[in-house]
């Protein structure tokens, strides 16, 4: 139930000897039945989302149009969130979530003989891709405080950099002017800025797309819009980036998003009051949230994003993990070096946190 990769090469007669090596991405537990869980282990919003784009599945005739392939360019989604940035549709690129997007960006812009430039602590999938596109990776330590230390970045033939901001799981916000400096680090390299978790307190660097010609920015709707199951993710850069993306996608998948997904997901990004009002939620579930666990003794790393890093007092994050689970509540434990005492903790309703918090009360 922890996340451990198994790196036992696999074998079998029929698989090629590529899909022999690879080691895949192990997502967060998803329970067949969440009745009695309280899941705070992969940064769900725990509110159901906007009303209009709920108001989309109950159009008549929108099961009938699925007789037609759906419009593979998305065009009217493409629009939409352009407008929502102030930038041109053609600046603009969607994916069936933005795991898809960083795939297809892995793929235009950091194959190449160089090596890729990641924290050692990030997004787990970076690594996958790298094997699957057979990228050399080059994973530069965060500082002992879990903080960027973009002094470090100034690496000579580098292929790209990409980190998520704030990053994961640690939660830490890097402030925008530490992004311009990776910016001009590799003027003629791919700077992929993963901005998954940018609403809940952080500044999207999409302000800096027109000037800078290498910066790609990557949104997703599963996490501050609620739509983990819609899959839905987005790029925005300037156009000759976008064309890439768009070679590789439709070198692959021409219809990626189904014609359902492409209405909703416009009724979502259009819906911007009901996203601000989501967030500060969020925002202010976390800062309860910190402050009891600090309380109690609790190490949190700051976090901009809608889930807390977190090294408990007394007993080791693996006991607590175990405690918790035990008392139906999930949570998520990496058995990594360097985050092994920390647990990832998503932010639900204030209801969930309190009976997180009491648990941790009971076992600690
Ligand atoms: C959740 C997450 C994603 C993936 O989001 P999907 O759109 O659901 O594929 C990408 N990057 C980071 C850092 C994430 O945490």
């Amino acid at each position: 139930m922890s996340d451990q990769m198994s790196d036992q090469p696999q074998d079998n007669p029929f698989w090629s000897p590529a899909v022999a090596q690879l080691q895949p991405y192990v997502p967060g537990e998803q329970p067949k039945t969440t009745a009695r869980l309280i899941k705070l282990n992969t940064n769900e919003s725990p509110y159901p989302p906007s009303p209009k784009a709920q108001a989309v599945l109950q159009q008549e005739g929108l099961a009938a149009h699925l007789r037609l392939y759906p419009d593979p360019e998305s065009a009217e989604l493409c629009a939409t969130i352009a407008a929502e940035f102030g930038l041109q549709p053609d600046q603009v690129f969607v994916g069936n979530g933005s795991d898809e997007v960083l795939a297809h960006a892995f793929y235009s812009f950091f194959k190449r003989p160089e090596p890729l430039l990641f924290p050692d602590i990030t997004y787990s999938f970076y690594p996958v891709y790298c094997q699957f596109f057979e990228i050399e990776a080059r994973k530069l330590p965060l500082r002992d405080d879990f903080s960027i230390a973009v002094e470090d970045y100034a690496v000579e033939n580098a292929g790209g950099v990409i980190l998520p901001n704030p990053n994961a799981p640690t939660g830490r916000y890097l402030p925008l002017a530490e992004i311009e400096q990776l910016l001009q680090l590799h003027p003629q390299r791919v700077v992929v800025i993963d901005e998954a978790y940018i609403d809940f307190g952080g500044e999207s660097a999409a302000t800096l797309i027109d000037r800078y010609p290498n910066l790609l920015v990557i949104h997703t709707l599963s996490k501050s819009h609620a739509l983990a199951g819609l899959r839905l993710g987005y790029a925005m850069g300037q156009a000759h980036l976008i064309e890439g993306l768009n070679r590789a996608k439709n070198s692959f998948n021409s219809y990626p998003i189904d014609g359902i997904a492409q209405k909703v997901a416009t009724a979502a990004i259009a819906d911007r009051a009901w996203l601000v009002d989501n967030c500060a939620k969020v925002i202010a579930t976390r800062e309860r949230t910190c402050a009891a666990l600090t309380e109690m003794g609790f190490d949190i790393v700051p976090s901009k994003a809608n889930f807390i890093f977190a090294k408990p007092p007394k007993i080791s994050a693996e006991a607590l993990f175990v405690a918790l689970r035990e008392r139906n509540i999930i949570v998520r434990y990496f058995n990594k070096p360097r985050i092994s005492e920390y647990l990832r903790i998503s932010i639900g309703t204030d209801e969930e946190m309190d009976a997180l918090v009491e648990a941790c009360r009971e076992v600690l």
